[in-house]
């Protein structure tokens, strides 16, 4: 395995733990990808394989025609989902893929997530959408996300989970938990009565802010 794929493949594993830490997965659902720089490839988890017992060997790498370029592992069968967001969204580098709680609630309801709280629509850049259900592993579910995705970095896959695309896996990962956290608030504000959303004039001013103001520069 060259260098280049053995540091993505450890960026995986890594944010792997952290989302195996985070309970935003059981088992071996879910799933993580990433771009290979500078190449038009991606690296993505093997199919369930346990996120704490996976080695940068395991990691799978693949064109985006979805041919496998490295690796003996077969891919995530979601490998189609990963590859029609990075085929239609440049500004995404890092797939976060989870089965969270809380999410799960939004998906089997059918719910989006309004663009209510602050850090979600900053980091988010509006509300939460609910994709038309595919089955899993299909390209229709990959092309179901990128039309609830719109300029957005983050959907809910309905009666499945939640796709969460950043700029770097890092990101990727905060995206994931901030759409859990969001979630979880939706389901508790609904109990006291419902949920005041913000107007699209303060998303856009958040969003901007957050692209380009925010934190240390
Ligand atoms: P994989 O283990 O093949 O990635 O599948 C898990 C999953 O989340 C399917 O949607
Ligand atoms: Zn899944």
């Amino acid at each position: 395995m060259n260098i280049k794929y053995h540091k993505i493949s450890k960026q995986i594993i890594s944010t792997g733990l952290q989302m195996l830490n985070s309970s935003l997965v059981v088992g071996t659902w879910g799933n993580i990808s990433a771009r290979v720089e500078g190449e038009p490839c991606i690296a993505i988890t093997p199919s369930g394989v346990d996120y704490d017992n996976i080695e940068p060997e395991e990691i799978v790498i693949m064109d985006l025609d979805g041919n496998v370029v490295f690796g003996d592992k077969k891919p995530s069968i979601e490998y189609n989902l990963h590859i029609e967001v990075y085929k239609n969204r440049q500004d995404i580098n890092g797939i976060v893929h989870t089965h969270s709680t809380y999410c799960t609630a939004m998906a089997i309801a059918r719910k989006s997530i309004p663009a209510a709280a602050e850090d979600l629509v900053q980091i988010v850049g509006g509300d939460v959408r609910v994709s038309e259900y595919k089955l899993p592993g299909s390209v229709e579910l990959g092309k179901a996300a990128v039309r609830a995705l719109e300029n957005r970095n983050a959907c809910i896959l309905a009666n499945h989970g939640c796709l969460a695309g950043g700029k770097n896996l890092k990101e990727a990962l905060k995206i994931a938990l901030i759409v859990e956290k969001s979630a979880q608030a939706t389901v508790f504000a609904q109990m006291m009565g419902g949920i005041v959303e913000l107007s699209q004039h303060d998303i856009d001013f958040m969003r901007d802010f957050y692209l380009n103001k925010y934190g240390q520069r």
